[in-house]
């Protein structure tokens, strides 16, 4: 069953007629609690026990007319059926009146309980289902829950990965060591400066730093996100159980040292895309003035 796009909940139209065929547009599976009978007090209606069922929508009759953000109640509505959420109506006076942005026409804006009554019925599947999440969300939390789902697709800080699908198990760490075999690992002692001897072409390099009976784990990443240059940024792919690391990266280049120096930032999942706090600007000139080895050393302790 699938609703009209064009359908304007204010209108006192048939029932039936809301319920119509609509475009190819993004559809969303939505589940509709619908109570059987008509005029129920909300008390009755929490003791009914509803009919669930399956239907298709627009994603975008589920989008304020005004900013297309998710619809939040309250709703508002004018009296040509733009449905706006309660961040997009200007607060126009007492009670639940308030002007629509869509016409900036001097006329009132009225709750839209109808499609209120409606989201407060509807559950759908995650967004991140493909990945494996298999909930089914009440519409008003689905936000809250996809900011927070382990599934949710992660970023990767090396230049060019398009990052991976996220699961409730795996982290940049995991995605490193089994997405990357290209990355090469070099193992670091507390407190020495290590020579890594990188590739003018290597986008990203592992270091196990010794820590206790583990190994601490970050990635140095040459990103391109500067122009005429490399930047240079580690960060620490591992959680709280490790303690904060300070670090130093020197670049030795012919006419003079760049380094940089800081407390290394601990990531476990990227729900962003990467930007390091802090990075060393490398030249280009610099860089590729080594026919081999760029000779870039790092300092962990
Ligand atoms: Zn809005
Ligand atoms: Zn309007
Ligand atoms: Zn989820
Ligand atoms: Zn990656």
């Amino acid at each position: 069953m699938l609703i009209n796009k064009n359908a304007q909940m204010g209108e006192k139209r048939p029932q039936h007629e809301l319920i119509a065929r609509c475009g190819v547009k993004r559809m969303e599976q939505v589940q509709v609690f619908a109570p059987r009978g008509h005029a129920e007090t909300s008390a009755a209606a929490s003791q009914h026990r509803a009919e669930k069922i399956t239907v298709s929508v627009d994603a975008d009759l589920l989008q304020c007319c005004v900013c297309s953000g998710p619809l939040t109640t309250p709703l508002f509505q004018c009296t040509k059926g733009h449905i706006s959420c309660s961040e997009c109506c200007t607060d126009g006076g007492m009670n639940d009146e308030c002007e629509c942005l869509m016409c900036r026409e001097p006329e009132t804006a009225t709750r839209c309980r109808a499609m209120e009554r409606v989201l407060a019925g509807l559950s759908m599947p995650c967004a991140f289902r493909q990945h494996g999440c298999a909930e089914t969300i009440a519409y008003a939390s689905k936000q809250l829950h996809e900011a927070s789902c382990g599934y949710a697709p992660c970023h990767c800080p090396i230049p060019g990965c398009v990052g991976y699908a996220g699961n409730a198990r795996s982290s940049l760490s995991d995605h490193v060591m089994v997405d990357h075999h290209d990355v090469h690992h070099t193992r670091v002692r507390p407190g020495c400066l290590t020579p890594l001897r990188m590739r003018a072409f290597e986008q990203a390099r592992l270091l196990l730093l010794g820590h206790g009976h583990r190994l601490a784990e970050f990635l140095l990443v040459v990103g391109r996100d500067v122009p005429s240059g490399r930047s240079l940024s580690l960060v620490g792919l591992m959680g709280e159980e490790f303690e904060d690391c300070k670090y130093r990266i020197e670049v030795v280049g012919k006419n003079g040292v760049l380094a940089l120096s800081g407390q290394a930032t601990r990531v476990q999942r990227l729900a962003r895309p990467y930007q390091a706090g802090a990075f060393l600007f490398v030249p280009d000139a610099v860089w590729e003035s080594f026919q081999l080895d760029t000779p870039v050393f790092i300092h962990l302790k």
